[in-house]
């Protein structure tokens, strides 16, 4: 099978486990696969397409983001290449990359841009000139991601800061699928937000037109996203209202936002509307 030269660039996200998504990113003859959770999906797809992987690229090592790589070295060859952070924890031989550097895969220019908080050596990848940013488990869609493997608080509030800082226009390509979760949230921080408001509402027709709400526009994330916004008095307010606790620090108030957050995942509230 060889790669057929596509000179578009392109970018395909495939479904995988129960909510991730696998980037594939298409352009000449590279066919990049980001956080490969399941092999089938991948497989089946480059079946289809008659391509090939190029390579493969890792944002962080959680199982549901590499599962799928001993099945697709075996499909496609133990030399199929492996880019992830050097300090990733992985049983393949890989490429290690470090924050800051550029890859380049012919056409395709990713910047690699340390996004830690998730884990302490989360990654992202920016690709400028299709304005999209694969940033894996650390801004989902409405919300972000929780604190694993010793990730701090001070290092995700540098984080969404960092991806605020990016261009609006920038197309936010985030593993998984949480954002009506993610809203129902939101609109409890911010009940009067009609953006939110509105968002939810569209929302929840694509899902339930079996459509993907990701990628959305980092506009839309700063517009609607509580984790963006712990910046804004009305955000500032209903966090100390739920805790009853008032800060200026924005670590720790991003830290009370976290924590408000996962207690209502874990009664389950936010899976339904009310
Ligand atoms: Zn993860």
């Amino acid at each position: 099978m060889t790669n057929p030269t596509i000179t578009q660039a392109k970018i395909v996200g495939l479904p995988a486990l129960d909510d991730n998504y696998i980037w594939i990113l298409i352009q000449g003859k590279h066919t990049l696969v980001i956080d490969p959770g399941a092999s089938a999906p991948v497989i089946n797809w480059c079946r289809a397409n008659n391509r090939q992987p190029t390579a493969i690229l890792l944002t962080h090592t959680h199982h549901d983001h590499i599962d799928g790589i001993a099945d697709l070295l075996e499909t496609y060859g133990n030399t199929l290449p492996i880019y992830a952070h050097s300090e990733a924890q992985l049983n393949f031989a890989f490429n290690a990359i470090s924050p800051e550097q550029t890859l380049t895969f012919d056409d395709i220019n990713l910047s690699v841009i340390l996004l830690a908080g998730h884990t302490p050596d989360h990654i992202g990848f920016y690709w400028a000139s299709e304005q999209a940013l694969f940033c894996g488990d650390s801004l989902f869609t409405g919300g972000c991601g929780r604190l694993f493997n010793g990730g701090t608080a001070a290092q995700m509030t540098e984080t969404l800061a960092k991806i605020a800082a990016l261009p609006l226009t920038t197309a936010i390509y985030c593993a998984h699928e949480y954002t009506l979760a993610n809203l129902r949230f939101a609109l409890r921080v911010e009940p009067d937000n009609t953006d939110t408001q509105q968002r939810l509402t569209t929302a929840k027709a694509l899902r339930a037109a079996g459509i993907a709400t990701v990628p959305s526009l980092l506009s839309e994330e700063c517009a609607t996203n509580p984790f963006l916004r712990t910046h804004l008095p009305a955000v500032a307010v209903a966090i100390e209202h739920w805790w009853k606790a008032q800060t200026d620090n924005p670590i720790e108030r991003f830290a009370q936002l976290r924590a408000w957050k996962n207690q209502l995942d874990a009664t389950g509230v936010l899976e339904q509307d009310e």
